[in-house]
C-alpha cells in the first residue's frame, strides 16, 4: 500500500497517538489549573479502535508509535495497549511520553508488554522547583522510576526538559553532571505558546539556540543526522555517556524534517501540533472492513498539510494546551 506522504514529499513513519486528555499533574506551561472537562464521561479510543487506527498507519509505512496524552499511564488498559501496538505487523518501536509517576511500579510490566522507548518529563533536578513547575511533589518518585526503567533494561530513555527562563535555565550544570555517567538523552524543549498561555510564555520563553551554542563552545559536538531523524538537533561529548537533544520549533526549517502525524484521544487526525481542528477518523474505526476508507481519508487530509506552522506569527492554531492532542 502507498506510504503516507504529503505534497512536500515528506514521508510519515511516526504516529503519535494520544490515549487520554486526562492528567494528574498541573504543569504551569500545560495544565496550570489541572485537568478540567465539561464532559462527564469522556470516551477515549477503545482497544479495537486503537488497533484499527494503528493497523492503517502500519500498512502505509508507519514503523514507530508513541503513546502519549495527557498522562497515558492513567489508562487502566495501558499495558494491553502497549501489547496490542507492539504486536501490530510493521511496528518495530513503541515509545511513550510520561510524567513518570507510575514508572517505578510498572516499568518491568511495560517492557514485557513490548514498550521499547521511554521519554520522561523532568523539568528540574531540584525537588522544590520540580514541585513548583509540575504542581506535584513527586520528584523522588519520578527519579526512582527512571532508575527502575534503566534497571529493567530500557536503554533508550530520554528526559524531556522544557526550558524556562528564570526557573530551570540556571540548572544546566546540574543536568550536565547528571548525564556524565548515565546513558540518557536530555531533550531540551523550547517553550511553545499555546492558546491558553500568553503572559507565562513571554515571561519564561528562552531560545534553545542560545543554550545550544553555549554547549558547542564547551566542546559538545553536533551528531550527524540519520535520514529518518525528526527535528531534534543532538549534541554529544566524549566525556559524557549521555547526549543532549534540542527541540526548537521556532527555528527556521524546523518543519522540513517533519515525519510525524498525530491522532487525538478521541480519534481526530492532527496534521500539525499547531494546526486547526483536526480530521475526524472515529466513524471509520468502528469495523474492520473500513480500512480502505480510513486510509483514503488520511491520505486526502495529508494533501492539506501545510509546509510549516505559523508559530512565528503568534498563531498556535486551535491547540489550547499540549495535553489536548498529545505533545
Ligand atoms: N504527560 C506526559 C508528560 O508530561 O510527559 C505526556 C504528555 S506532555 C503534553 C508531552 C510533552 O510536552 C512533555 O514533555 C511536556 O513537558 C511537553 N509540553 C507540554 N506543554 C508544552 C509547551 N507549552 N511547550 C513545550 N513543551 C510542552
Ligand atoms: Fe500533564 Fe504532561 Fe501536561 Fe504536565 S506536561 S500537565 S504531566 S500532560
Amino acid at each position: 500500500m502507498a506510504q503516507f506522504e504529503d505534497s512536500f514529499q515528506r514521508k510519515f513513519y511516526y504516529l503519535r497517538l494520544s490515549l487520554t486528555d486526562v492528567c494528574n499533574f498541573k504543569c504551569t506551561y500545560c495544565l496550570p489549573d489541572g485537568y478540567k472537562t465539561e464532559d462527564k464521561r469522556p470516551q477515549f479510543l477503545s482497544l479495537p479502535e486503537i488497533q484499527r487506527v494503528v493497523t492503517a498507519f502500519a500498512n502505509c509505512g508507519t514503523s514507530k508509535v508513541r503513546l502519549t496524552g495527557g498522562e497515558p499511564s492513567l489508562r487502566r488498559d495501558f499495558s494491553d495497549i502497549i501489547h496490542l501496538v507492539s504486536s501490530t505487523p510493521g511496528i518495530d518501536k513503541v515509545a511513550m511520553t510520561t510524567n513518570g509517576f507510575r514508572l517505578e511500579k510498572s516499568a518491568f510490566e511495560w517492557r514485557q508488554a513490548g514498550l521499547t522507548n521511554i521519554n520522561v518529563s523532568v523539568d528540574s533536578l531540584d525537588p522544590r522547583m520540580f514541585h513548583q513547575i509540575t504542581g506535584e511533589n513527586k520528584f523522588r518518585q519520578v527519579m526512582r522510576g527512571i532508575e527502575q526503567a534503566l534497571a529493567v533494561g530500557f536503554s533508550q530513555i530520554k528526559v524531556n526538559v522544557v526550558l524556562l527562563k528564570g526557573l530551570n535555565d540556571r540548572q544546566l550544570p546540574a543536568f550536565l553532571n547528571w548525564i556524565r555517567d548515565l546513558p540518557i538523552q536530555l531533550r531540551f524543549i523550547e517553550l511553545m505558546q499555546t492558546g491558553e498561555m500568553d503572559h507565562f510564555f513571554h515571561r519564561h520563553h528562552v531560545s534553545g539556540q542560545s543554550v545550544y551554542q553555549q554547549l558547542q563552545q564547551d566542546g559538545w559536538i553536533p551528531k550527524v543526522r540519520a535520514c529518518h531523524d525528526g527535528p531534534a538537533k543532538v549534541l554529544t561529548h566524549p566525556d559524557y555517556q549521555g547526549e543532549i537533544g534540542f527541540i526548537m520549533p521556532y527555528e527556521k526549517d524546523f518543519c522540513t524534517s517533519c515525519n510525524r502525524l498525530r491522532v487525538s484521544a478521541k480519534g481526530k487526525l492532527h496534521l500539525c501540533l499547531f494546526g486547526e481542528s483536526g480530521i475526524e477518523l472515529r466513524d471509520l474505526l468502528q469495523h474492520d472492513d473500513q480500512q480502505s476508507a480510513l486510509i483514503e481519508r488520511i491520505q486526502y487530509g495529508l494533501g492539506e498539510k501545510a509546509v510549516s506552522h505559523f508559530l512565528h506569527d503568534g498563531d498556535s492554531g486551535m491547540t489550547p494546551h499540549l495535553a489536548s492532542i498529545g505533545g
